[in-house]
């Protein structure tokens, strides 16, 4: 489940950051992601690839052992692609079944499980509340 305020966020998010890949982490409790934390997009070809700011990343994971929010999974744009994993995508996949979110070109958002098929297609819902 997604909540609408994240995926309006991530949305606004990649519209901003384009043409360049926006990034960033979700954090929530099982399978109910609740917040967005845009990272920085470290990435020396940050319009076609990817990596989120390790310092954030560690962020999150220290924020999470101390009793915060999990750490989910995490989202990029493709500013200039379609809404599913590209051939980069996979082969950064570490398959430790975190969710990865894609947003495509017109802003349509998918999710993923990074599992040990590499990427399967994860329905979700949105909650409004
Ligand atoms: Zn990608």
């Amino acid at each position: 489940m997604l909540d609408k305020a994240v995926l309006d966020q991530i949305r606004t998010h990649a519209a901003n950051s384009a043409p360049q890949e926006c990034c960033g982490i979700f954090t929530g409790t099982a399978n109910r992601i609740t917040a967005a934390q845009p990272a920085a997009n470290v990435h020396p070809s940050p319009e076609s690839h990817f990596e989120i700011d390790p310092a954030a990343l560690i962020a999150a994971h220290r924020a999470a052992r101390g009793g915060g929010a999990q750490v989910l999974g995490y989202y990029h744009s493709h500013p200039d692609g379609p809404a599913r994993p590209s051939t980069e995508d996979r082969a950064q996949a570490s398959g430790d079944g975190r969710i990865w979110a894609i947003i495509g070109k017109d802003l349509d958002v998918t999710l993923w499980r990074d599992d040990e098929n590499q990427f399967t297609p994860l329905p979700y819902t949105v909650s409004h509340s």
